[in-house]
């Protein structure tokens, strides 16, 4: 009976859910969920399933919370909407404590999903130095492999060719330098000399492209979605000295790497810089309702002060800054802090990566294992020689048996074709011990029975 009520399920489901960024296939039913629990999903077939992936990488605190569920209930019952152009109390109270996390002086903009942040970070910018008398610098810079989001102006910034082919043209004014992949740095470089070199063309590009026009660079911590990139600190604090040589902003991106996930409050706390911009979303509720912000230093917002026509920042979302989002945001930042799990994120991340690490050496296909907190990317490659990629029937088997081990993993996004090799995890910061065991194991077995 329950068998026949899941088929009919799948059928509305592929007559009426347009599924994002996945193949149309009808023998491959969506999986379709009905509760969360800590790090486990539970299907409509009763099947379980540990989320390694935290959803889409944000679900820091786990599934199940009622905390946040009451939260957004008693605000909602108090105030369920108010638009930006004014204010409320919990935006109020949240900007306050995004600052305190950000250990900065920022302006806090609302707005409701990662790809709305940068795209609100590339017009202020635009508009800032307008307004800062250099009309000229338009130009944005990111890197090839990462990922910024879906809209014309974000996914401009996007370095997945895959991901903005059929869809151009895109935006002008976006440009692209190469990641520091360290795993795949010339043979007599080390890695920190191939960072060096890496900052270096990014300095290049810039002169290349005629420094006055330069606005901005844009740059996750570490390119997550791309591949787990993770890069050596001389780049981070060497692209910012280079932004201030030039007088170009630098936009962090936390979108993923922040609240908790890299093991810090935010990923770029892991360098020695002062991002201009930083964008964050993912985390910041935990996913559990929709909301971003685009953090502004201050000397930046100074220049939209005023009553002069034109000034201000034209830029306006009905739904960024809702009080219920808001809400929700202060309820998991709360909890983030009374149960420690920023460190706690650390420590699981160490354990991860020191458990799976010995594969790297054991497995014939695992090229690199490498990982920041609750962030880890294992390298597939059909030869540790020449470093060729894993088919990607390979590496499909792999996420298939997990899953059918009840273990949910990712891979790298469609940077081109061929190229996607790397297998991620980003469970909950909330994992316990024996979730943490379970995916060792999992992958373990998987990848013993697939060489
Ligand atoms: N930036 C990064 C680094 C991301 O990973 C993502 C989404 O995965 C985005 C931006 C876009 O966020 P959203 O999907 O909320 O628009």
């Amino acid at each position: 009976m329950e068998k026949i009520k899941t088929m009919s399920l799948v059928e509305k489901d592929q007559k009426n859910v347009w599924h994002h960024i996945s193949p149309y296939v009808e023998e491959k039913p969506a999986m379709i969920a009905v509760k969360g629990e800590g790090a486990w999903l539970t299907d409509y077939d009763g099947n379980k399933y540990l989320d390694a992936m935290s959803g889409l990488w944000c679900v820091n605190i786990g599934y199940g919370r009622e905390e946040l569920a009451k939260a957004a209930y008693e605000q909602m019952k108090e105030l369920c909407y108010m638009p930006m152009t004014q204010s409320h109390v919990p935006a109020i109270e949240l900007a306050e404590k995004i600052n305190e996390w950000l250990e900065g002086d920022y302006m806090i903009f609302y707005s409701n999903s990662g790809s709305d942040a940068n795209e609100v970070a590339f017009k202020l910018i635009r508009q800032y130095h307008q307004q800062n008398g250099e009309p000229n610098r338009y130009k944005f810079i990111s890197r090839h492999r990462a990922y910024h989001g879906n809209s014309m102006g974000a996914l401009s910034a996007t370095g997945q060719a895959l991901r903005k082919y059929k869809y151009e043209p895109l935006a002008s004014g976006f440009l692209h330098v190469s990641p520091p992949d360290s795993y795949r740095r010339p043979e007599n470089m080390t890695v920190e000399e191939f960072n060096i070199m890496r900052a270096e063309e990014l300095e290049q590009k810039i002169i290349w492209e005629q420094k006055e026009t330069i606005a901005g660079i844009i740059m996750e911590p570490l390119i997550t979605g791309g591949g787990v990139l993770i890069p050596h600190p001389v780049y981070m604090e060497k692209v910012q000295e280079i932004c201030q040589k030039y007088g170009v902003l630098l936009i962090i991106d936390e979108v993923i790497c922040g609240f908790g996930r890299t093991g810090k409050k935010f990923g770029h706390q892991h360098f020695q810089i002062k991002p201009d911009v930083v964008t964050m979303a993912k985390g910041l509720t935990s996913a559990y309702l929709p909301l971003s912000v685009t953090a502004v230093k201050k000397e930046i917002f100074e220049k939209f002060k005023g009553s002069e026509e034109n000034l201000h920042f034209r830029h306006i979302n009905t739904f960024g800054g809702n009080p219920s989002a808001c809400a929700v945001a202060l309820k998991n930042l709360e909890i983030m802090e009374k149960e420690n799990l920023v460190a706690k994120s650390a420590e699981s991340g160490e354990f991860l990566l020191q458990s799976l690490q010995p594969l790297a050496k054991t497995h014939p296909n695992v090229g690199d294992i490498r990982g920041i907190g609750m962030i880890i990317g294992m390298e597939l490659v059909a030869s540790k020689q020449t470093k060729k990629p894993v088919s990607p029937d390979f590496i499909g088997k792999i996420i298939q048996n997990c899953k059918q081990e009840g273990l949910i993993v990712g891979k790298n996004g469609d940077t081109v074709d061929g190229f996607n090799n790397i297998l991620t995890l980003s469970p909950p910061l909330s994992c316990t011990k024996e979730d943490l065991e379970l995916i060792v194991s999992v992958l373990k077995k998987v990848l013993a029975e697939n060489q």
